[in-house]
């Protein structure tokens, strides 16, 4: 599936096989999930795609010798920029990624850099370990930036919160999930997922909370959920992309709170969460459609509909 405009649906195409280059791996796709951030391109809210484009960057594969692998949304750095150098290749000054920069896995095959991409875990099938390559694994990047907080917010209850939700109830932490205002059915989901409480967005929790994760991509919420911090609170954005945070009093600010983003993912957040993920165990919930229903999936995320994650099989 090929987009060659943003605004406009994604376009079925039959294309050359890709051919690896050195140090990287064909892969033959079995699953690629859909994340919000494959809509944030089709609709043209990230500025600089590559044209035409195959997206799609949470795909488990499998190569020509038999390994099942995953490739993730880092696609590629140079190891050698000055983020790079600490460690901090997320931030990469060259990065690539998958689906963005790169061609990703609304195809049948994909090459990738064979240093970026993970072995899956056992125990998941193709379309259950999907969702865990960047709703799993930059969620859990935006949960290690709340730091010790034991009552946890989460606004907006798609795939990432999903997944969330299920490794803070594992770690200790108290879960409150925000949905928009009415969705019954997304605050029935989060309950049964751990959640201690559950409303929408325009509630406030039965107590202040020591940290609130944003997964919606909607800047009102920022003020919205400092509101809701205890002191010292962080609030973690964890998208690529949020409509304008409107103007809000300090007070909200003062005492040591904390907005902060998260962008992107290390190989270690990887190698850290896939470990963990069937420790846990994280059970992913997931909604299939054929790899020409892809535009179907998006416009399902679009609206809201998607009960968890929404997987694409090859
Ligand atoms: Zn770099
Ligand atoms: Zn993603």
């Amino acid at each position: 599936m090929v987009l060659d405009r943003p605004g406009h649906p994604l376009r079925v195409a039959e294309l050359r096989d890709p051919e690896p280059g050195p140090g990287q791996v064909l892969l033959e796709v079995h699953a690629c999930g859909v994340c919000r951030t494959d809509l944030h391109v089709v609709d043209g809210e990230l500025p600089h795609p590559k044209l035409p484009l195959v997206p799609g960057h949470q795909i488990v594969g499998v190569a020509e010798d038999g390994r099942r692998l995953g490739v993730p949304w880092l696609g590629w750095t140079d190891g050698d920029c000055r983020f790079c150098a600490r460690g901090l290749e997320n931030l990469c000054d060259q990065a690539r990624f998958t689906g963005y920069d790169l061609d990703g896995g609304y195809a049948e095959r994909v090459v990738a850099d064979e240093r970026f991409c993970f072995p899956i875990p056992q125990g998941y099938s193709d379309e259950e370990a999907a969702p865990l390559l960047c709703a799993g694994l930059i969620g859990y990047r935006s949960l290690r930036m709340t730091g010790d907080a034991e009552r946890l917010g989460l606004y907006g209850f798609g795939a990432s919160a999903h997944i969330v939700a299920q490794v803070a109830g594992h770690q200790g932490r108290r879960v409150f999930a925000f949905t928009k205002p009415g969705d019954v059915a997304g605050q029935a989901f989060a309950r049964e997922l751990g959640a201690e409480w559950a409303g929408g967005s325009d509630e406030r929790p039965p107590e202040d909370l020591d940290a609130a994760i944003l997964f919606a991509p909607a800047g009102e919420l920022v003020p919205t959920a400092l509101a809701a911090l205890s002191k010292g609170g962080t609030v973690v954005c964890a998208g690529i992309h949020m409509t304008d945070i409107p103007s809000f009093p300090y007070e909200l600010l003062w005492s040591e709170r904390r907005i902060r983003s998260v962008a992107n993912l290390t190989r270690a957040d990887g190698e850290e969460f896939l470990a963990l993920a069937p420790r846990v165990p994280v059970r992913t919930e997931v909604e299939t459609f054929r790899l020409a229903e892809a535009n179907e999936a998006l416009d399902r995320l679009r609206a809201g509909w998607i009960r968890g994650a929404a997987v694409l099989l090859a």
